[in-house]
């Protein structure tokens, strides 16, 4: 598995990023070209390229950015209004960095999703 994605350099802060949030387990900051008013990344500091990465044994790696994503939009006063999550699995869902992440996305009414093409 590669541990040289752009999302391992920025937990090893060898590049820059706008960091919202830090434990041991995960790290978040802001998308770089964002498509919502709020656009955050959540990451596993463990190496995992995809969701099918996951190993059956360890749901609270997914767990835990979840808990993390939606505490962060409580204390910025965006749950009740609401947002969405994305995990992108692979090409056909367009994902460009495989290091796993969860993208929250609030702020404005989002469009639909998932349709092809
Ligand atoms: P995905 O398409 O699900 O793999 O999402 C990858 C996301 O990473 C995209 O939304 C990019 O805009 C974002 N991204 C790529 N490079 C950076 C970076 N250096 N800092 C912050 N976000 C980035």
């Amino acid at each position: 598995m590669s541990e040289d994605t752009i999302f391992h350099k920025i937990i090893r802060r060898e590049i820059p990023a706008e960091v919202v949030y830090e434990d041991e387990h995960l790290i978040a900051f802001r998308d770089i070209a964002p498509q919502a008013p709020v656009h955050v990344l959540f990451v596993p500091k463990e190496t995992l390229a995809t969701l099918n990465d996951l190993p059956d044994d360890r749901p609270e790696i997914v767990g835990r950015l979840a808990v993390a994503a939606a505490r962060y939009a409580k204390a910025q006063g965006l749950a009740e209004k609401g947002y969405r999550i994305v995990m992108n699995c692979n090409p056909d869902a367009g994902q460009t960095v495989y290091q796993l992440h969860l993208h929250l996305l609030a702020g404005a009414p989002l469009g639909r999703f998932g349709t092809p093409g």
